[in-house]
């Protein structure tokens, strides 16, 4: 966000805190992806809802990207409401309920990416009620670390994602086994915030070494599902609103092995929606500590949790001010001590009132909003909404 934006005087009419989200930037996001994507027939994009799942934007992303990646019997209805193809749903996550399995059957979605040979001979029999047969990939925990926070790495052997290697053959023979589901491929998801290309070349080794386990036992897969986590630049968002779709593709069409008759789905959330939201506050009250000061902020944790869960950071702006900068600690009003947006912030001098913007909020923001302390969830507006303000 620039300074300019707060001449939207649109927003000195709004209360606060709310979402903002630009609809330029997520386009601009969205067509340059699929741009990247063109090169490579059998790749294809399925977005990640959890990152966002606010409903205007889900049918913005659903012009350019049929895929959707669900983890939540919740998350197939929002898919749904906003215009997404149940056929083009992919239903991932360690712990589905036997309602959210049922759902998403009588839906008909396209495929469940199945985490333990428990859960797949719960899909078998609840398939079996209607004498239908599910689809399903097995998401394989391939022991692949990757450079991030370990609360968001969930690619290794003592993450709780997955089945295990050496329990993989045993549970695709169940999988050939039971009437009621379809074996038709692989998924592994490794984390997210990744920026190291290396991570994801360690997975298409991985992936390799697997397939070609599975040939040499006359077993050719249809499906592979590498998951998403791309990363992107929250020290620097300005200079980089976009990531790097370009690497990132060509990476796994130079590493990954893949036949003709295969396809590769990509699940991506942050990527997509990350730098397109800021969320918008105004500072309450500012307070002198004894060697430092607060920027007190009417956003808190229960906005944007992703500072006080992962020690995320986020680029900070007071939109307000062009007055010499001095450092703050940034702080919401949630009764927590690690209610803090950031700290040692440099920021233009700030007064009660002033907007500040809390950049690349787009991905894990809205959608991870609570209610903590009895307060509101934040509201949320999409540019266009300024437009004749
Ligand atoms: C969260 C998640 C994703 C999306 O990750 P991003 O880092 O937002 O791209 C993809 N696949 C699965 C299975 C996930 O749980």
């Amino acid at each position: 966000m620039n300074n300019n934006l707060f001449l939207h005087n649109g927003f000195n009419k709004k209360q606060t805190p709310f979402y903002y989200y630009d609809v330029k930037c997520l386009i601009d996001t969205l067509t340059l992806m699929n741009q990247k994507l063109e090169p490579y027939p059998n790749f294809h994009v399925h977005y990640a809802l959890k990152a966002n799942a606010n409903l205007r934007i889900l049918s913005l992303i659903n012009s350019y990207i049929s895929g959707v990646d669900c983890v939540s019997g919740g998350e197939i209805r929002a898919a749904i409401e906003a215009g997404f193809d149940p056929s083009d749903i992919v239903f991932a996550g360690v712990g589905k309920a036997d309602w959210e399995i049922k759902y998403a059957l009588e839906c008909g979605i396209y495929c469940f990416n199945v985490e333990s040979e428990e859960e797949l001979e719960v899909i078998n029999s609840l398939a079996a009620q209607w004498n239908l047969v599910a689809k399903v990939a097995l998401r394989i925990n391939p022991d692949v670390g990757a450079h991030t926070n370990a609360n968001i790495a969930t690619g290794l052997a003592e993450n709780k994602f997955g089945i295990s290697m050496q329990h993989m053959d045993a549970v695709i023979d169940k999988a050939f086994i039971l009437d009621h589901v379809k074996f038709i491929g692989l998924h592994f998801h490794i984390g997210s915030q990744i920026l190291e290309m290396n991570d994801f070349v360690a997975l298409c080794n991985r992936i390799n070494e697997l397939q070609d386990r599975l040939e040499a036992h006359h077993i050719n897969i249809e499906y592979i599902n590498v998951g998403g986590g791309l990363g992107i630049d929250y020290d620097d968002p300005l200079q980089h609103p976009f990531p790097d779709f370009e690497s990132y593709f060509s990476t796994y069409n130079k590493f990954l092995k893949v036949h003709p008759y295969q396809t590769v789905h990509f699940e991506l959330g942050r990527s997509i929606v990350g730098q397109c939201g800021d969320l918008i506050s105004r500072v309450l009250y500012v307070k002198k500590g004894m060697n430092k000061q607060f920027a007190i902020l009417d956003a808190g944790m229960t906005d944007l949790i992703r500072p006080a869960l992962y020690h995320a950071h986020h680029y900070i702006e007071n939109i307000s001010s062009e007055l010499p900068e001095e450092l703050y600690d940034v702080v919401g009003p949630v009764c927590e001590s690690s209610d803090v947006f950031g700290k040692d912030i440099r920021l233009n001098w700030v007064e009660r009132g002033d907007f500040i913007a809390i950049e690349s909020a787009g991905a894990y923001g809205e959608s991870m909003a609570s209610c903590y302390n009895c307060r509101p969830l934040p509201k949320s507006y999409l540019s266009c909404d300024f437009d004749n303000e």
